[in-house]
C-alpha cells in the first residue's frame, strides 16, 4: 500500500495546492458542527472536516476501543501508541483517495462524514496535562542576553550544556480564536522605588511550536533518544503571551510566573511527527558536546516556515512582522523531552512541551516585539501611519506555519488571539 505521506497521492476531494490540509497532512483535532452533537475527534482535509467518529459508527474505521473518536479531546487516541495512530492514519489516508470508491461513492455517508470547515467550530485539541516552556532558540536568547545582560556575553553559562525551561501553567492553555485580556500584575520600572499593581503596559507574543505528547514515561526512568521520539504525537502552533514589565519585576530568582501564567494560545489543528517526516534536518552544530544523555544523531529538527502577523483596530489588511523558520532551533524537541525526564520527571500522555521564541539570525525574522522592538527602541511602523513597540488592546496576532513540499504543503493553519482590555 502506498504511505500516506506519499507525494503522489491525491483525494476525491479537491484541495487547492495552496491548502494547508492536502491528504498528505491529516491533522487531528476537536470539532463541534450544527448537528447538535458533542465535539469529537475530526480530521481536516482541504476545506473539510472528516468526522471519524461517523466513520467508526459506519464500521469503515476500527481504533479497536469503544469511544475514543466520541471523546472531546484527542487523549485516548493518543495513549493507544504509535503503532495505532501509523494505522489510523495510513486506514484514513485510504478512504479519502481519488481511487477508493468506498467513502467517494457513498453519498449518504460522505453527507455524515464530511463537513464543510466553514460550518464548524474548533475546539482546544487535548485537555492539556501539564505545560512547559522552553527556551532554545540561541538567536533569541542571545537577542535577550544583549538587550538585559552584556552584549559580548549575552548567553549565561549554563545555555550551551542546558535546554532552559520552567514549569508553566495548562490551565491556562486556549485555542485559536480565544480574545486574550491582558493581565494586571506587580509594576515596577527601574527608575521607581516601590511598586504598583495595574495592567501590564509591556504585553508581547512570542512565535513558538508546542509539540504535544501522546505517550507517557514512568517517574524515576530516563529517556534515550529514540524513546523521546516515539512519545511525540505531533505539533500545534504556540502563542506565548508575555506580560515583560511584569516579568522583569518577577523573574528573579525562580523565573517567570504570572507573566506567563494569564494565556497561552495553540492552533486546533495538531500535525503529526508521521506527516512531518519528510521535512526533517539536522539542527545546528552544537558546541561544546552536549552530555551523553542529550546527545542525538537523528535528524530532530524541521524545515518549517513560520509566519506572524499584526492586525490592530484601525487596520483593514494585516502587517507581516516576521518570517523564520523552525529549523534554527539550538536544542531539538527530543532533546527538551530527553532533558525534561531526566531527573526522574514523569511525563503524561496531553502534555504541552513549548519550544520556546524561535528567532532567526535575521532582523526580519525575530520571534517577538521585545526583540523586533529592541525593547521599545525601535517602534515597528504600520500602514496608516500607527506605531507600536508592544501590544495595544485591539490588536489581533496571527501565527502561521507550513512545510512547503513538492506541489503541497504541510500547515497547521493559524492561531489567532486579539488582546481586549484590562478591566
Ligand atoms: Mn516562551
Amino acid at each position: 500500500m502506498t504511505h500516506p505521506n506519499d507525494p503522489t497521492l491525491r483525494s476525491f476531494i479537491g484541495v487547492d495546492p495552496a491548502s494547508d490540509f492536502p491528504i498528505q497532512n491529516l491533522p487531528y483535532g476537536v470539532f463541534s458542527a450544527k448537528d447538535g452533537l458533542a465535539p469529537r475527534v475530526g480530521v481536516a482535509i482541504g476545506d473539510h472536516v472528516l468526522d471519524l467518529w461517523q466513520l467508526e459508527q459506519d464500521g469503515r474505521l476500527d481504533v479497536g476501543e469503544l469511544g475514543v473518536f466520541a471523546a472531546p479531546m484527542l487523549n485516548p487516541f493518543m495513549a493507544l501508541g504509535p503503532k495505532v495512530w501509523a494505522r489510523i492514519r495510513a486506514r484514513i489516508s485510504e478512504l479519502l483517495r481519488h481511487d477508493n470508491p468506498e467513502l467517494r461513492d457513498d453519498a449518504g455517508l460522505r453527507l455524515r462524514a464530511l463537513v464543510p470547515t466553514a460550518d464548524v467550530k474548533l475546539h482546544l485539541p487535548i485537555a492539556v496535562a501539564g505545560y512547559t516552556d522552553f527556551y532554545s532558540s540561541k538567536e533569541h536568547a542571545t537577542n535577550v542576553g544583549t538587550m538585559f545582560r552584556d552584549k559580548t556575553n549575552p548567553l549565561l553559562p549554563n545555555w550551551l550544556h542546558i535546554p532552559i525551561g520552567y514549569n508553566g501553567r495548562s490551565s491556562t492553555v486556549v485555542v485559536s480564536g480565544t480574545k486574550v485580556r491582558r493581565p494586571r500584575g506587580q509594576l515596577k520600572p527601574p527608575n521607581v522605588e516601590v511598586p504598583s499593581f495595574g495592567p501590564c503596559k509591556r504585553l508581547d507574543f512570542e512565535l513558538e511550536m508546542g509539540v504535544v505528547i501522546g505517550q507517557p514515561s514512568p517517574m524515576g526512568e530516563m529517556l534515550t533518544e529514540q524513546q523521546a521520539e516515539e512519545m511525540i504525537f505531533g505539533f500545534v502552533l504556540l502563542n506565548d503571551w508575555s506580560a515583560r514589565d511584569i516579568q522583569q519585576w518577577e523573574y528573579v530568582p525562580l523565573g517567570p510566573f504570572q507573566a506567563k501564567a494569564f494565556a497561552t494560545s495553540i492552533s486546533p489543528w495538531i500535525v503529526t511527527r508521521e506527516a512531518l517526516q519528510p521535512f526533517r534536518v539536522h539542527g545546528p552544530a552544537q558546541h561544546p558536546t552536549p552530555l551523553p544523555y542529550l546527545r542525538q544523531a537523528a535528524a530532530n529538527n524541521y524545515d518549517m516556515v513560520l509566519d506572524v502577523d499584526l492586525r490592530t483596530a484601525q487596520m483593514n489588511e494585516p502587517q507581516n512582522i516576521c518570517r523564520t523558520n523552525f529549523k534554527y532551533m539550538y536544542w531539538s524537541s527530543v532533546q527538551q523531552l530527553v532533558h525534561h525526564a531526566s531527573s526522574g520527571c514523569a511525563m503524561n500522555v496531553g502534555d504541552l512541551l513549548g519550544s520556546g521564541t524561535i528567532s532567526g539570525p535575521d532582523k526580519h525574522e525575530r520571534g517577538s516585539l521585545l526583540e523586533i522592538s529592541w525593547n521599545g527602541s525601535e517602534p515597528i511602523e504600520l500602514p496608516g501611519g500607527e506605531k507600536r513597540t508592544f501590544l495595544e488592546d485591539g490588536d489581533s496576532l496571527v501565527m502561521r506555519g507550513w512545510c512547503q513540499g513538492e506541489g503541497y504543503r504541510i500547515g497547521f493553519g493559524e492561531v489567532e488571539g486579539t488582546i481586549v482590555a484590562a478591566e
